[in-house]
């Protein structure tokens, strides 16, 4: 089959999700785990600044930027390898594994771009189930065979939010061969407080075979620039830098990233004031009746089975945008306090209509 007919056949059936507005156009998106933040004004103020060069093309190297997350975690910037988007250098290892044969093993529900990103590299996805909400780490161990190159551990993971522990991953890292390679996705780590959950450099410096997956989407309210970033043992980073397409990380994007992290002062209280929303959030809907996992993410999870489209839709028609993954739960973001407070007020709703 040609390769084009394959990618083809893969994207079809891919549904990305989408923002539903109200009809009066009052509408809160809480689908895709963005901050809910304008951004600061000195990145803005830098981005401004940057515009004035975008005649040129961006450094190719994002060398400043790499310095600066280097430096930032203190690791060595051989270590550090960019991509517009962390998505992007998720699809450069699949890429990079991308052998006919060899396996990545992850848990299943996950990250959905796991199983897109195994299909268009041409690897063959093993897919764990989770138990209850939670990584199941002895079946991902069980699941590893002299065909698996490489195990993606979202942490904490999407959708569901929960994390895991310190001791459980320890004890799944020495069980997995050190040829195979374990990314840890911590797309989310900033909004961790549980101090039990562990910071994934702290694995990747004890660990020849770790490395952690990170975004400046997120916490660094960056969505709409694009730029993730791959901490890993050097060979590791080497071969995702020589992978990446020439200019991905464009210039506005290294210099909003690069001013982020020197602000990071005030986006800490922002994260904090995401989190305090969380509790709120997780709270009052366990006052409701619902069942909401533990979260150590910018999101609550709620397993709904065959009443999620109905519930994505009753929260739509609030004007609220949640995102819902077929018949099995429904994931909504934390937002400012008035976007939550319209979230919850739908997810009441909803159960005294039942
Ligand atoms: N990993 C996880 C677990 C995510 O949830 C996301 C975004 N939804 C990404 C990676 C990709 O983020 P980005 O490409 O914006 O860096």
């Amino acid at each position: 089959m040609p390769r084009f007919r394959h990618i083809l056949d893969t994207m079809a059936a891919y549904k990305p999700g989408k923002a539903v507005a109200a009809p009066d156009g009052r509408s809160y998106k809480l689908s895709s785990n963005e901050s809910p933040y304008d951004p600061l004004p000195s990145v803005v103020e830098a981005i401004a600044e940057g515009a004035r060069q975008v005649n040129r093309y961006p450094d190719p190297g994002s060398v400043k930027l790499t310095e600066a997350i280097a430096e930032r975690f203190d690791v060595p910037a051989g270590h550090v390898a960019l991509g517009p988007g962390s998505v992007t250098v998720a699809q450069q290892l699949f890429e990079s594994v991308g052998e006919p044969g060899v396996e990545v093993v992850y848990a299943w529900r996950s990250f959905e771009a796991y199983p897109l990103l195994a299909d268009l590299a041409g690897v063959k996805s093993v897919m764990v189930p989770l138990a209850g909400e939670d990584h199941d780490l002895d079946a991902m161990a069980e699941a590893v065979t002299d065909r698996t190159s490489m195990i993606f551990v979202c942490n904490p993971n999407n959708p569901t939010g929960t994390a895991i522990r310190r001791a459980e991953l320890e004890s799944f890292l020495d069980r997995v061969p050190e040829d195979v390679l374990v990314v840890l996705d911590e797309a989310y780590r900033e909004y961790v407080r549980d101090e039990d959950v562990p910071d994934g450099l702290t694995l990747y410096r004890e660990r020849p075979n770790v490395a952690v997956l990170r975004t400046f989407s997120k916490a660094y309210g960056l969505a709409g620039l694009r730029v993730g970033y791959l901490i890993a043992p050097e060979p590791v980073a080497t071969a995702v830098r020589k992978t990446v397409i020439p200019f991905a990380v464009n210039h506005l994007a290294q210099i909003a990233a690069i001013a982020s992290l020197r602000a990071e002062d005030e986006l800490q209280e922002r994260v904090e004031a995401v989190v305090k929303e969380r509790t709120r959030v997780r709270e009052a809907l366990i006052a409701q009746g619902w069942t909401v996992p533990p979260t150590e993410a910018n999101f609550v999870w709620l397993r709904l089975g065959e009443r999620t489209p109905v519930f994505a839709e009753a929260c739509a028609s609030q004007g609220v945008a949640v995102r819902p993954y077929g018949q099995e739960g429904v994931r909504v973001s934390i937002g400012t306090p008035q976007a939550n407070d319209a979230f919850l007020a739908a997810a009441g709703e909803f159960l005294q209509s039942k």
